[in-house]
């Protein structure tokens, strides 16, 4: 059986080595590295990907966020609501912009922001709502969008995670993950589903006017060459990251049937046979293209269990250890939302096990019997 990876990224090339190569290549030899054709090509395919109007890309996910506030035109000590469970870079680029992030509880279930806890968290100096779909599955956003309606709120979804998820509105209109709020952001990090081979990233927006904004910001606020017409930055996506995303694209639907299928394995290898782990419950008005494969365990079991299954060479990962408002840059200037017992609860019990497009069902089989000896 070949070696278990908690992402095997060198297996996922050797199915596109050939067209991979060529790409990467075409543009090393076209001597043109920057603001290339395959950048706007890149655009135009996830745009169609995506059914989002506007795709601008960018240099990763973290600086996605970054632009998106900044495109808001927020003011010094302006409230931006986040989950208090998730990845750091949607607090951190808020604190950055010397905005104050407000954290919100999660539910336990769906580790995705609490729904029912963010309205208690708005106040007068509420001007955004950052919804980050966590693992794969994509907030409720309906409730969430008529919340920020009513209270003239933008939202900007953290899409890092979840792109190719479709959320299902109660009206049973459907809509992808990253293109129902204002500004959609997405990272290319290389483990994510769809990920280049360095740093990427890119927005979506069915705005007109905010896509033109966002443009300039990520081209030091040009409109034209050397006309600087707000201050914006340097954040490009580059040919050749563009290049080998625009081979990978067309594979990421396949990708997601593999992970899906995977998780499928898992979940039904696991269940009926414990009652100490919990497995990821999959929501009606979402699917779940599971960037990653999370379960819950007495916390008290969590590290015994890792440390078994690490000597039987299966990898796994806790995320998040450490909630937002608990992380020591974040302490004092985090305002806390609503009571935030359940993102305390998941940071001591969730973890991850290998997942990828690549995962084998003899691999899958293993993972659960080893684990199963554990508990
Ligand atoms: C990966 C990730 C980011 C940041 O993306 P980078 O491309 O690494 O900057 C932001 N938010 C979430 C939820 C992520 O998982």
């Amino acid at each position: 059986m070949k070696k278990i990876e908690m992402i095997d990224l060198s297996a996922h090339y050797c199915g596109i080595k050939q067209k991979i190569d060529r790409a990467v290549l075409d543009v090393i030899q076209s001597g043109k590295y920057i603001n290339g054709k395959q950048v706007e090509d890149f655009s135009i395919n996830l745009a169609k990907y995506t059914a989002a109007k506007h795709i601008i890309p960018c240099a990763n996910g973290t600086d996605a966020l970054k632009l998106a506030l900044l495109a808001l035109n927020l003011k010094e000590g302006d409230e931006v609501i986040i989950p208090d469970f998730t990845f750091i870079a949607a607090a951190e680029m808020i604190a950055l912009l010397r905005l104050t992030p407000v954290v919100v509880d999660v539910d336990p279930h769906t580790f995705n922001i609490d729904v029912n806890k963010i309205a208690g968290a708005i106040t007068g100096k509420t001007r955004a709502i950052i919804p980050v779909h966590l693992f794969g599955q994509c907030c409720d956003m309906a409730p969430i969008m008529e919340i920020a309606h009513e209270k003239n709120l933008y939202i900007i979804e953290d899409n890092a995670q979840s792109i190719g998820a479709v959320y299902t509105f109660p009206d049973g209109r459907k809509q992808q993950a990253g293109t129902m709020g204002d500004i959609g952001t997405f990272s290319f990090f290389p483990t994510k589903n769809l990920g280049c081979y360095g740093d990427g990233g890119a927005l979506a927006t069915n705005n007109e006017s905010l896509s033109q904004k966002l443009k300039m910001l990520t081209m030091h606020g040009q409109a034209k060459k050397y006309e600087h017409r707000i201050i914006g930055c340097n954040s490009r996506l580059d040919n050749i990251q563009a290049a080998i995303l625009n081979v990978k694209l067309p594979h990421l639907d396949a990708d997601i049937a593999s992970r899906q299928l995977a998780a499928k394995t898992y979940s039904r290898q696991l269940a009926g046979k414990t009652t100490q782990i919990e497995t990821p419950a999959i929501q009606s008005y979402s699917g779940h293209v599971f960037n990653q494969y999370t379960i819950k365990i007495n916390s008290e079991k969590r590290d015994s269990l890792r440390k078994h299954l690490l000597e039987n060479n299966i990898p796994t990962m806790i995320y998040y250890p450490t909630s937002v408002h608990s992380q020591e840059a974040f302490r004092k200037i985090t305002k806390l939302g609503s009571d935030l017992s359940e993102s305390e609860k998941l940071c001591r019990s969730v973890l991850s096990l290998p997942m990828h497009p690549n995962l084998s069902g003899e691999q899958i089989n293993y993972i659960v019997e080893k684990l199963l000896e554990k508990l």
